[in-house]
């Protein structure tokens, strides 16, 4: 028995045979061309046909895991229609006259490079993304068909090297118990797209894949472990694991579709906080009421410029329009410099988390709050969007939010373009003041939004990114819920609604105390939802405590 420590990419249990697929590397023609201008048009073709591939890709992902895989190739379309790749492999084309296969394959090292080199683990991962797209189109231009490429006759465990997102998708799921990667990380579209499909897998466990072909293993995703040729008695005990772990995973399924209301049928916004693009997949999959907090550092971080206003715009659009009906809101730019935004040129801070960020950096840069308001505004008419401002001590910059709000939307509207013009914006409340003032502040918002995160930092007085200090945070300290309460009771004082967000409310031990002080909702982790439901739906207000 051998056993490997990975890291876990996608929960649940795996016992069965490997089977290794070799993630093939193939030869790219390279030439010189007389006419490059056919040569451009071969690549346009090559173009819509990968772009055709992709609807279709796109059609057998809303089957087998649902509307919410849009997003992994729309962002594989945005990719393909980006003028930055094409205007690259036409440069390599016009100027160098060579082959388009081979000015694809240029493109392609430069911008996967490009991702690669990134800070922000997400946008790392993105390389990924144009390899795979890039992939497609070089296979256009050699007319070779990659779909469905792995093959699986029985139920056996995946082994490769890498897997593609369309790799993942083209598996067919009954086929794969589980799948270990050589080199991936979490937040690869691989990794996210095994996640939705509930298929058990582990990566980066340094087993020397090609050698595991044939033989019996378990995979643990719940602590990243292989395990190869296991003994009678551990595999006994993961056969028992296994079927523990169906058996919650089917009583939290049971909560989907059921409302998130209390015994005494008091009902609660149970909605998800979330981070990127691509966790809407699981906020709808875990059937979340809605976003709770977006938070858009997403878009800012790990780049060297700012996020256009189309760019934002699309990104909001592309969120909202994949919750349907169901709202969105919007947390403004919180990004603490530390984040790897040289472009915002904030000087070096002895205190970050307490220095240029949320409403401050926002209202010093008139530009960069115009820009992401009118994006949000604009995407505000593709569905329903909410607007939340971070880390707010006085009125006078909600006042001053409110207006620059209030220019834009007059700009908007003399500009004929569309927006929600009952958007609302409502407040983080996550530092002391705001808790401690909020029967002001509740007189000028819609709603309340708790950030339970900072509001115990800057409560405690202790740096959440400071692990040194672990033994000194009291979770759920007497201080940080005496002003969860009070904001609640002031918020309910004005008739606006309080939801609660951060790490605390994903501790369901706490989840009766908040619904005690009058919470209207909460914002947690996708993962978290049915958990959360479950225990709401196990209080009764009325009993006496
Ligand atoms: C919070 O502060 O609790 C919160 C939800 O925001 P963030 O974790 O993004 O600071
Ligand atoms: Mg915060």
């Amino acid at each position: 028995m051998l056993e490997f420590k990975g890291t876990a990419i996608s929960t649940g249990y795996a016992i069965g045979q490997i089977l290794y697929v070799n993630t093939y590397k193939r030869n790219i023609p390279k030439y010189t061309v007389d006419d490059t201008e056919r040569e451009i048009k071969r690549f346009y073709n090559a173009r819509s046909a990968a772009s055709g591939q992709l609807k279709i890709l796109n059609e057998r992902a809303r089957e087998s895991i649902g509307n919410k895989s849009a997003l992994i190739f729309e962002f594989h379309q945005m990719l393909l229609n980006d003028n930055s790749f094409k205007s690259f492999v036409e440069n390599v084309v016009r100027n160098e006259r060579m082959n388009c296969e081979y000015a694809v394959k240029m493109a392609s090292e430069h911008f996967s490079q490009m991702f690669a080199n990134l800070d922000d683990d997400y946008m790392r991962e993105r390389s990924v993304d144009i390899l795979d797209l890039s992939n497609k189109l070089l296979n256009v231009l050699m007319s070779q068909n990659d779909m469905n490429k792995i093959t699986l006759t029985e139920p056996q465990i995946i082994a490769a090297k890498e897997l593609y997102p369309s790799d993942t998708l083209s598996l067919k799921k009954e086929n794969v118990l589980g799948i270990i990667t050589g080199l991936d990380s979490f937040t690869s579209h691989a990794s996210i797209i095994s996640r939705i499909m509930g298929i058990p897998s582990i990566s980066n466990t340094g087993a020397i894949l090609e050698r595991l072909n044939g033989k019996n293993a378990i995979v643990d995703g719940e602590q990243g472990k292989l395990i190869v040729e296991p003994t009678e008695g551990i595999l006994s005990q993961y056969w028992s694991k296994k079927q523990h772990y169906e058996e919650h995973r089917r009583l939290l399924n049971s909560q989907k579709g059921l409302p998130t209301e209390t015994k005494n049928g008091k009902k609660i916004y149970l909605c998800a906080s979330i981070g990127t693009l691509d966790d809407v997949q699981s906020v709808l999959d875990n059937d979340a009421g809605g976003i709770g907090l977006l938070r858009s550092e997403f878009l800012f971080a790990g780049r060297t410029s700012f996020p256009s206003e189309d760019e934002q715009f699309l990104a909001y659009k592309a969120i909202t329009k994949a919750m349907s009906n169901k709202e969105t809101v919007i947390s403004m730019l919180d990004i603490a410099p530390i984040n790897g935004c040289d472009y915002l040129n904030i000087s070096d801070e002895v205190n970050p988390a307490m220095g240029m960020r949320g409403i401050r950096l926002l209202l010093e840069n008139p530009v960069l709050l115009r820009t992401q308001l009118r994006a949000i505004y604009r995407a505000s008419a593709f569905g329903k969007i909410s607007i939340c401002i971070p880390m707010v001590s006085s009125p006078g910059e909600v006042r001053a939010f409110k207006k620059t709000a209030k220019e834009v939307r007059d700009e908007l509207k003399s500009e004929g373009i569309n927006y929600d013009p009952s958007l609302s914006i409502g407040l983080m409340i996550e530092t002391p003041a705001a808790a401690v003032i909020s029967d002001i502040l509740a007189g000028m918002v819609d709603f309340f939004n708790i950030g339970t995160n900072d509001l115990t930092q800057y409560t405690l007085a202790l740096d959440r990114e400071n692990d040194d200090l672990f033994n000194f945070y009291t979770w759920g300290h007497k201080a940080v819920l005496r002003l969860i309460k009070l904001t609640i009771q002031n918020a309910h004082k004005a008739g606006i609604p309080v939801t609660i967000c951060g790490e605390l409310v994903s501790d369901t031990r706490l989840t009766e105390k908040f619904l005690r002080f009058g919470a209207d909702g909460f914002s947690v982790v996708p993962n978290n939802i049915l958990e959360t439901r479950a225990k709401i739906r196990n209080i009764d207000l009325n009993d006496k405590k």
